[in-house]
């Protein structure tokens, strides 16, 4: 097993983040809320001026971070942008120091991750797939719930810096497990927000009044996240991307490729996934019908569109 008594628990040394987008922004600040310097890398130069102007770090790419900070944490879109930060020319492993600790808290193929580690662990480094549920809103007000898979005993010293962003840290296993746990989640929230939106729709098409349906549901046995926090019809709910043209929030590209990842699983795990099946197709779809860059539960204004048939 690796040592990492160097890394002192409790200090507040800097921490390296890569990836400043939707999620990493305000994961990012709320590690800077708890007091910890940041060195931020994003390929995107813009995602890093406002850490820049608030004093933070921004250094020229994963290999820079890996030489200024021994704990890392990725929130890159796909495998391939993490394979990259990590493996490509000025990756992570080209510097990584001795002990660091490395957490990915992006949503990948599980054996991506498994293949990360291994390389990691050759360098003297620790790896730790952490990918979150809960949303913008959730990585906003540090209430996300971070799925971690790893060895056991670097648990504690994740915690200490996933607990600034997340109010749920679960262990879940091996390296793997953490992205499995997210897999399974994604492929039921694509499933209930596809069916929150069939049924507001055929409830509006019946003569209800979407907010009187809405509340219907959230007192009755069809109640479920997408309706109750994350209602995908305009003007039932503000704060929620429906209530703002479907911007912001969880892209549909990024579940149609965590769709896509369990589809994957299910295949090398010989699992039926009917259900995750179709919602895969529905998610991809709606990509190529102009969606991608839509929060996933515009799926409810695609069905609008496609119902002339
Ligand atoms: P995003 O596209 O908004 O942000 C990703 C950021 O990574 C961008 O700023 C991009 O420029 C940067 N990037 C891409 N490749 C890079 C590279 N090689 N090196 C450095 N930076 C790179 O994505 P997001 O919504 O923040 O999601 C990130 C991850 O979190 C995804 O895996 C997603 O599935 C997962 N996730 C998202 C949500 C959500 O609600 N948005 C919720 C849970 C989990």
């Amino acid at each position: 097993m690796i040592s990492v008594c160097s890394r002192s628990m409790a200090s507040k040394t800097p921490v390296g983040f890569i990836g400043l987008g939707n999620m990493g922004n305000p994961m990012a600040k709320n590690l800077m809320k708890h007091g910890y310097p940041l060195i931020i890398y994003d390929v995107f130069p813009d995602a890093c001026k406002e850490f820049q102007e608030a004093g933070e770090q921004v250094v020229s790419s994963p290999a820079d971070v890996a030489e200024k900070a021994d704990r890392i944490i990725t929130m890159l879109p796909t495998s391939i942008n993490v394979v990259e930060a990590y493996s490509g020319a000025n990756g992570i492993l080209k510097k990584v120091k001795k002990g660091s600790l490395l957490i990915d808290s992006s949503t990948i193929d599980p054996s991506i991750s498994k293949e990360l580690a291994k390389e990691v662990e050759k360098m003297g480094a620790v790896f730790m797939d952490a990918p979150v549920s809960g949303g913008v809103g959730a990585a906003r007000s540090g209430n996300l719930t971070f799925m971690v898979g790893g060895v056991e005993d670097e648990f504690a010293a994740a915690k200490e810096l996933l607990g600034c962003m997340g109010s749920n840290v679960v262990y879940c296993g091996a390296v793997g497990t953490g992205q499995a746990a997210k897999i399974c989640n994604n492929m039921l929230l694509a499933i209930s927000m596809i069916g929150t939106a069939e049924t507001m729709n055929l409830g509006i098409r019946l003569g209800l009044d979407p907010k009187l349906l809405t509340k219907i549901l959230n007192m009755s046995s069809g109640r479920c996240w997408s309706s109750d926090t994350y209602n995908p019809v305009p003007g039932v709910m503000d704060g929620v991307p429906s209530a703002n043209n479907y911007q912001g929030g969880f892209g549909t590209t990024l579940m149609a490729k965590d769709l896509g990842l369990a589809q994957d699983s299910a295949t090398s795990t010989k699992s039926p996934i009917f259900l995750g099946s179709v919602a895969h197709q529905i998610y991809r779809v709606m990509c190529a019908k102009g969606y991608s860059k839509k929060d996933f539960s515009a799926v409810f204004q695609f069905l609008r569109e496609e119902e002339n048939f």
